[in-house]
């Protein structure tokens, strides 16, 4: 079966995560400093807190800007759950906007209307680097500013591409960054994720609140009036802490981070050429001033015009062995939201881009000749009529 994501793992990895298991510590030891300076240094970031997952991440980022209950969030109804339920779980209010139709990362205008229509009473927006084409971060920076609305990169999907040739825009532009290294992703912790940020407070909130809040540890001394044993808590957090275990496969996978963006590019090419001249298709927009890491190869299928349904489409390519993704549900028609917001709320642009929306294989291990063969059963099936 070819999914439409998948980890690579070489020898070299399988290497390091012996030796972290060999080491002394098996969490929060030497390998977890090591991937927080490569992170940093990769990022171009001040600051990076490594933590249990992208989610972990986006509820840091939020309690480090000191989200309060009912204070509102903007968020892109176009992104994983996790993009939202943060803010929820947080007890802040999820305001969702629409996408836009060319790159399908947060539309600017509906996002100033929102802000408008909420009386300027914004605590944060969340935009999301959707398949890895980072939002217009310029644009979303102009009315950071204006408004004074906290902004956080939800760049889970982006690690590796780059605006303006920067590959440390994220925490050029944004206050909070939050990655993942879930096993689908760019790189790949199995789980896991981080914090990136150029703002001291923020670093010290989140790396306190990473491990229950505690602030301040006695160290161990020979001195015989040391109450070594002593810690002190401040505020309430959690364990969202990395193991070393992790942080070591993370070390030996960011290495080869541009190999592996460097391939998904290249199958993202051979998509577009083979599909770009198709009617019924709409190969993913780039704008030239990204650099796209493709996590994700969105194909808009125009269902309408090739006269098979979405959802016999996608069987028919699972019962060939290709098993093709939908991302994602807009979240704003979950249950949940619909229950706590309304039934009534559209979003146009979201809800049209799901019903025509698949996610194409596309991973370092993928071949070309796989992808002709996707692209023979893509063509064969939406002209079956
Ligand atoms: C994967 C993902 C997350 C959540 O990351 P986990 O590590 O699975 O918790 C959040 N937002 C987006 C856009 C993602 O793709």
């Amino acid at each position: 079966m070819i999914n439409y994501n998948k980890q690579h793992i070489s020898n070299s990895d399988i290497i390091n995560v012996i030796k972290a298991l060999k080491s002394s510590n098996l969490t929060q030891g030497k390998y977890t400093e090591d991937f927080e300076l490569k992170l940093q240094s990769y990022f171009r970031s001040k600051y990076a807190v490594s933590v249990s997952s992208g989610t972990s991440a986006l509820i840091l980022a939020l309690r480090a800007i000191g989200l309060k209950k009912n204070e509102k969030v903007i968020v892109p109804s176009i992104s994983f759950l996790a993009t939202a339920n943060a803010v929820e779980i947080c007890g802040g209010h999820t305001l969702f906007a629409d996408i836009n139709e060319e790159d399908n990362t947060l539309d600017i205008n509906y996002v100033e209307s929102l802000i408008k229509k909420n009386h300027n009473k914004i605590k944060a927006i969340i935009g999301v680097d959707y398949a890895g084409h980072p939002c217009n971060w310029i644009e979303l920076k102009k009315i950071s500013n204006k408004y004074g609305i906290k902004l956080i990169n939800d760049n889970c999907h982006a690690m590796g591409s780059k605006l303006n040739g920067n590959q440390g825009y994220a925490c050029k532009y944004a206050d909070l960054v939050c990655q993942s290294y879930h096993a689908i992703k760019n790189f790949t912790t199995g789980e896991g994720g981080s914090v990136l940020t150029n703002n001291y407070k923020y670093f010290t909130k989140i790396k306190t609140l990473r491990s229950h809040g505690i602030t301040k540890r006695e160290e161990f001394s020979k001195s015989m009036n040391k109450e070594f044993w002593k810690y002190s808590m401040t505020s309430l957090g959690y364990n969202f802490r990395l193991t070393d275990i992790q942080s070591a496969l993370g070390i030996s996978q960011l290495r080869s981070l541009n190999k592996f963006v460097k391939k998904r590019r290249i199958i993202a090419d051979f998509y577009n050429k083979s599909l770009k001249s198709i009617s019924c298709f709409r190969i993913p927009f780039s704008n030239p001033n990204i650099f796209h890491s493709y996590h994700l190869y969105p194909l808009k299928i125009y269902f309408n015009k090739c006269e098979v349904s979405k959802t016999k489409f996608m069987n028919k390519l699972y019962n060939e062995g290709i098993k093709l993704q939908v991302n994602y549900i807009p979240i704003h028609t979950q249950k949940y939201y619909k229950k706590k917001y309304g039934e009534n709320r559209t979003l146009k642009v979201s809800e049209n881009f799901y019903k025509s929306e698949v996610s194409l294989p596309i991973y370092y291990d993928l071949s070309i000749n796989d992808c002709k063969k996707i692209v023979f059963k893509l063509l064969q099936i939406t002209n079956d009529r």
